[in-house]
């Protein structure tokens, strides 16, 4: 096999202690499997693109001693090979335009009392517009049985989502017109040849939308493992929304052997080549075989 693993940071801000640790653990998986590390900036939501914070984010990286093995992906240039697989799985008649607003989707679950009603979209639209203009388009998701995705994640083991009723059918463009970060993030992925994904552990919840996904575009699936997050002292995610610190570029052994004692790994080191001589043994040592 040839590894092939990446690293999908979206360019909203700078890096922080989470987000290393999710790089770290993707570049630490990439080289205990002999394999290749790619960058991929995820600047598929150019509103929340911040100008500049890919360049600053690729030079961080660097200082750490992580370098993409190819030119890094953008995907505010694939938008050809998003339209590409939009159409194959609209002629195989997977998706329908919605015309449904926010407001219309919030209240018609309010009436439907269903268990995860604030996550599922009911399908309103399913089989048809009712004369409202197309906002949207939706992967139309299988009912009974059929709904249920599993895959065993290499971290957390083995995991189930019923995609009927925890997601609904979910969008692939959006009613801003933008391609939704699921279906990008497959097409990228299969694009790109990753036989790995490492990432952190917010993204669980949507590998049973891009398992479906590309079973629909007939496309192997990769190997997953979701890193636990790295929460503040109030228990909150690490994020630019909860107030996160910017990684400091001059600092960076401190930071990375903070990152991988919390992937497990506990090692000290004096230079940057020492600690990944160090952690990626110890990395191979838990997560591949
Ligand atoms: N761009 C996503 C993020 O920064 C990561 C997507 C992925 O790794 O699949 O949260």
């Amino acid at each position: 096999m040839t590894y092939r693993g990446r690293f999908a940071p979206s360019p909203t801000g700078p890096l922080h202690a989470g987000s290393l640790v999710s790089a770290l653990a993707s570049f630490l998986d990439a080289r205990a499997h002999g394999g290749s590390w790619i960058v991929r900036i995820e600047d598929v939501d150019a509103p929340r693109t911040v100008p500049g914070a890919a360049d600053e984010i690729l030079a961080t990286l660097a200082h750490f001693g992580m370098h993409s093995d190819e030119t890094p992906v953008r995907q505010s240039e694939r938008g050809d090979a998003y339209q590409a697989a939009f159409e194959r799985l609209q002629a195989a008649g997977f998706i329908y335009p919605c015309g449904c607003t926010r407001r219309e989707i919030a209240d018609s679950l309010v009436h439907t009392h269903a268990r995860h009603a604030t996550l599922a979209y009911p399908g309103t639209c399913r089989n048809g517009l009712h004369g409202k203009p197309a906002r949207a388009w939706r992967l139309r998701v299988p009912d009974g049985d059929a709904a249920l995705v599993t895959f065993v994640d290499r971290w957390q083991g083995p995991q189930t989502q019923n995609l009927a009723t925890e997601v609904g059918d979910f969008a692939l463009k959006r009613a801003d017109g933008l391609w939704a970060y699921q279906l990008a993030v497959v097409v990228d992925d299969v694009d790109a040849g990753i036989t790995h994904i490492v990432r952190g552990a917010d993204l669980l919840d949507s590998t049973a939308r891009q398992i479906y996904l590309q079973r629909c575009l007939k496309v192997p699936t990769p190997a997953y493992l979701h890193v636990d997050v790295v929460n503040n002292d109030a228990g909150e995610k690490l994020s630019k929304q909860t107030g996160a610190a910017p990684l400091d570029r001059h600092a960076p052994l401190d930071a990375l052997v903070e990152a991988a004692r919390h992937l497990g790994i506990h090692v000290s080191a004096g230079s940057l080549d020492a600690f990944y001589s160090a952690a990626t043994p110890a990395w191979a040592k838990r997560f591949t075989r």
